[in-house]
């Protein structure tokens, strides 16, 4: 059997697993026949680990970004799926990770930025747009009460919240 060879040449997949039960300090026991169903926990074991080890990997390089303006001030897992309509969900998720359609794009560096709805010559990023793009005004006095909403009001209810 190709699996037994593998096992006994400890190479492929059953070196890699060796090593991921090195790394995350899991017991390992020599997989046979009689260990089978005592590998499902450390299977489960090992993938738990790789997922916070991925998660933690990943809120690095968000924190660490320096194309995305709201990535290192994000909260990252508030509840904001409670109690909201799919279609709020959805602004809010295209908001806080800067995936609207707006003309700062990191990734096109010869295009133009700035805002071509409104004539304040800003960068037209999420911050501008939530907070001083004249259109949304009335949305703004509506929800927030305010005209134009600060860094700090930007932080509070949207990046926190
Ligand atoms: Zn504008």
């Amino acid at each position: 059997m190709i699996a037994e060879i593998v096992i006994t040449r400890n190479t492929l997949w059953y070196e890699t697993l060796k090593n991921l039960c090195t790394r995350f300090d899991i017991p390992f026991r020599k997989l046979n026949n009689n260990s089978v169903i005592a590998w499902e926990g450390k299977l489960n074991a090992i993938m738990s680990k790789l997922g916070i080890e991925e998660m933690i990997t990943a809120q690095s390089k968000a924190r660490n970004g320096i194309h995305h303006k709201v990535y290192p001030k994000l909260t990252y897992y508030p509840d904001y799926f409670s109690n909201r309509q799919f279609g709020d969900i959805e602004l809010i998720l295209k908001a806080r990770t800067e995936t609207l359609c707006l003309n700062y794009r990191p990734f096109k560096p010869d295009t133009s930025h700035l805002c071509t709805l409104c004539n304040l010559n800003q960068v037209e990023d999420i911050v501008h747009f939530v907070s001083v793009y004249p259109i949304l005004t009335p949305y703004r006095l509506k929800y927030f009460n305010k005209k134009n909403l600060t860094e700090n009001d930007l932080q509070l209810t949207v990046f926190i919240n």
